[in-house]
């Protein structure tokens, strides 16, 4: 059993409420691992690209400056229906084996109809279902489907740009992904040689950058008498930091090692319940619905 999968299991022992969600998450997992052959697909030398560069200088991210080819494109739609080839026959709640059947049934008879809905969640982070008549197709299970294979079809482009990040040839600091566009599902308190620094990490492609420490990453606000910490009893190394300003929460792993359960976000789903139950809204998309 790979690493992920035993930290997966370790996280559900203490947290069984979560066992549904992480036997879906357990799937995936075991799925993506073995799809090789789409990532292979992206190496090319198109990331090296000046423009893309100089437009993440300026603050656009990756995905707006180059286009994903109908390659690419492919290889998703061949993951997307890989993923719900093992979704749609694994011992999950029967919505799930249902939707993703007719998930799988698109991909495989209509590739180009999920060509356009995957090239529409790149540009707009929507699909459109009225429009593509896949009404009785969940709009959530598809948009999880397509960011769990795109996450995994974008890799080499993230670890372009972490490489950039990492060598400080390029600057962030902005509260939205590098890569994607999409708002924060999650922050971390990491251990550097400037002291404890935050990352905040992508709700969409799972990317992570560095973002200032103190001030909300959703309306930029920095003054802290609004800015304040739920800590939850008996819950470790984990808190939601909320603003009052504009009324947003964001999730915090406070310590390191267990980034690949932790920072998937479907793993702390009950905090997501305890901001909402506060009065506080997520403002990063959210894959796992509650
Ligand atoms: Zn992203
Ligand atoms: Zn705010």
């Amino acid at each position: 059993m790979s690493q992920v999968l035993s930290a997966i299991e370790k996280w559900v022992e203490k947290h069984p409420y979560l066992d549904e969600i992480a036997n879906l998450q357990k799937v995936m997992v075991a799925t993506l691992e073995e799809a090789t052959h789409a990532e292979s697909m992206l190496t090319g030398a198109m990331f090296e690209s000046k423009e893309m560069e100089s437009e993440l200088k300026r603050g656009i991210p990756a995905l707006k400056t180059i286009s994903i080819n109908d390659a690419e494109v492919e290889a998703t739609v061949v993951l997307v229906r890989t993923i719900a080839e093992a979704l749609s026959s694994s011992s999950l709640p029967t919505k799930m084996n249902e939707q993703c059947k007719k998930i799988h049934a698109i991909a495989s008879e209509e590739p180009e109809i999920m060509g356009g809905l995957i090239k529409q969640v790149l540009t707009e982070n929507e699909v459109d279902l009225e429009e593509l008549t896949l009404a009785s197709v969940d709009r959530g299970v598809l948009m999880y489907v397509i960011w769990n294979a795109l996450s995994h079809v974008l890799h080499p482009i993230k670890t372009i740009i972490d490489e950039k990040l990492q060598t400080s040839s390029l600057k962030w600091n902005k509260e939205y992904c590098p890569v994607c566009g999409q708002l924060p599902g999650m922050a971390q308190l990491v251990r550097t040689s400037k002291g404890r620094e935050r990352n905040l990490v992508c709700g969409c492609c799972q990317m992570q950058w560095r973002y200032k420490r103190m001030g909300c990453p959703y309306c930029k606000n920095d003054k802290q008498k609004t800015l304040n910490i739920i800590e939850l009893e008996g819950v470790k190394n984990l808190r939601i930091d909320t603003c009052d300003k504009c009324k947003g929460y964001i999730k915090t792993y406070t310590d390191e090692g267990n980034e690949q359960v932790i920072l998937s976000d479907w793993s702390t789903l009950h905090l997501d319940l305890v901001g909402k139950n506060n009065g506080y809204q997520r403002f990063g998309y959210q894959l796992y619905g509650i």
